[in-house]
């Protein structure tokens, strides 16, 4: 038996970096979802490692850890918590540890391969890249390959990344080096959306050289879901040494303003109109559940409805998480009650939409997002869910 038994699972790559034979890579699966594949069925001694690590093989998490302690918080410099998505407390944690030796495993923007992709960061310099949520999957193969499990890391990922990770780990007795880090994680779309959109946007653009999903300067945190993307027609390739003179060290460097409608990539993955299985059936991290250290997320919610810098939640899970948050400088920490640092988020999984399997379908057959055909699927979606709104009450 290997990981192939599993009809779906989140593709987070961590049964790669166990198999001791190196037989399992990640490709694309038909859906746009990232999915583990055996490069050989002949050579598997069936050890089942590979399962064994994996999130989607157990009903609970690996750990069955509450929250210790929460707080409101963000970076104390300017410049890293406007550009993060929240209040930057994502990058500080990085950065710090980076900076008392750790090396940190993030997510970035590949322009090559137009992707999400994890990374490992040796330098406060390239960890500069992990700034910002992109809200598709990540692709992993590569990273978790390069992990020296003898060395120390911060990881960063989805709950379900993390929670393999953690099993990981844990079988290779190796949880010391190791501080793992998660955020409420909403749900991700499939590929084909971010496809459609880029392939919706290159006739304007030319093919993308820059991608951001969140964007606080135009309209505030609070209105911040505004793509920001830039093509080999509209700006130069972004120079990540001038980011990182520009974000981290204060330094003033031109950076042009990249602006361009994001509606209808969110109206794919807030409006949950493409999910994958994994998301819908199978998440067991929402709200109060990890197997991370570290939590962290937008706080949305009353107590912070008129800061438009940003505000992250902050939530340790272990003591150990506890001990990196404390240790943190150069920070604002707020400590609040969990349902404070955590009104607003999901208490349980997105749900399928009536109109998936078509968008789906429009999605794998290279439809125009702003064609016909989409606009008609998003209008009968709004008027079915309308319809069961009035029916619910
Ligand atoms: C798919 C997705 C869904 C999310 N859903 C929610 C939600 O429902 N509620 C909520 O409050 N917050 C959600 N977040 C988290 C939120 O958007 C911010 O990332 C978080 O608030 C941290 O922001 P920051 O300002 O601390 O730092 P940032 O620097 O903006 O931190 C971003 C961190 O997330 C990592 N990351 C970015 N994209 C990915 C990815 N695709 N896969 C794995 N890791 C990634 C980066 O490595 C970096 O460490 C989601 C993020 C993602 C990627």
């Amino acid at each position: 038996m290997n990981i192939t038994k599993f009809s779906y699972c989140f593709g987070c790559g961590v049964c790669v970096a166990t198999c001791p034979k190196n037989l399992i890579s990640i490709k694309m699966d038909p859906n746009g979802f990232y999915k583990p594949f055996l490069n050989n069925v002949d050579l598997c001694v069936n050890c089942e490692i590979c399962i064994g690590v994996c999130s989607f093989n157990s009903l609970t998490t690996a750990i069955d850890n509450e929250p210790i302690l929460s707080w409101a918080a963000w970076s104390n410099n300017d410049n890293i918590h406007r550009k993060c998505s929240s209040g930057g407390i994502g990058f500080e944690i990085g950065k710090q540890l980076i900076e008392k030796g750790y090396k940190a495993v993030g997510c970035r923007y590949n322009v090559e391969e137009q992707r999400a992709e994890h990374f490992i960061a040796t330098t406060v310099e390239e960890y500069v890249q992990s700034i910002g949520s992109k809200y598709i999957q990540s692709y992993t193969e590569e990273a978790l390959r390069q992990i020296d499990r003898k060395q120390k890391y911060l990881v960063t990922g989805t709950p379900c990344q993390i929670d393999s990770f953690r099993r990981m780990i844990r079988k290779f007795n190796c949880e010391d080096n190791f501080i793992l880090l998660d955020f409420f994680c909403h749900c991700v779309p499939s590929m084909y959306a971010w496809k459609a959109y880029i392939k919706m946007l290159e006739p304007q653009i030319g093919e993308v050289t820059y991608a951001s999903w969140r964007n606080k300067f135009e309209f505030g945190w609070h209105d911040s879901w505004l793509m920001g993307v830039d093509g080999e027609k509209t700006s130069k390739p972004v120079d990540w040494h001038d980011s990182y003179n520009l974000i981290v060290r204060g330094k003033k460097t031109f950076i042009q303003s990249r602006k361009s409608q994001g509606d209808l990539f969110y109206k794919l993955f807030l409006g949950d109109l493409c999910l994958g299985p994994q998301c819908q059936n199978d998440c067991k991290f929402k709200y109060d559940k990890s197997s991370a250290d570290i939590r962290i997320g937008d706080l949305w919610g009353q107590t912070y409805d008129k800061d438009e810098k940003g505000v992250s939640a902050l939530i340790a899970f272990t003591a150990k998480g506890e001990n990196v948050i404390k240790s943190l400088k150069n920070v604002t920490l707020i400590e609040h009650p969990f349902e404070v640092v955590a009104e607003g988020q999901m208490r349980k999984n997105a749900t399928k939409k009536e109109m998936s399997p078509v968008i789906m379908y429009l999605l794998r057959h290279n439809y125009r997002l702003d064609g016909m055909l989409f606009r008609v699927t998003f209008f009968a979606q709004r008027v079915l869910s309308k319809i069961k709104s009035l029916i619910k009450k």
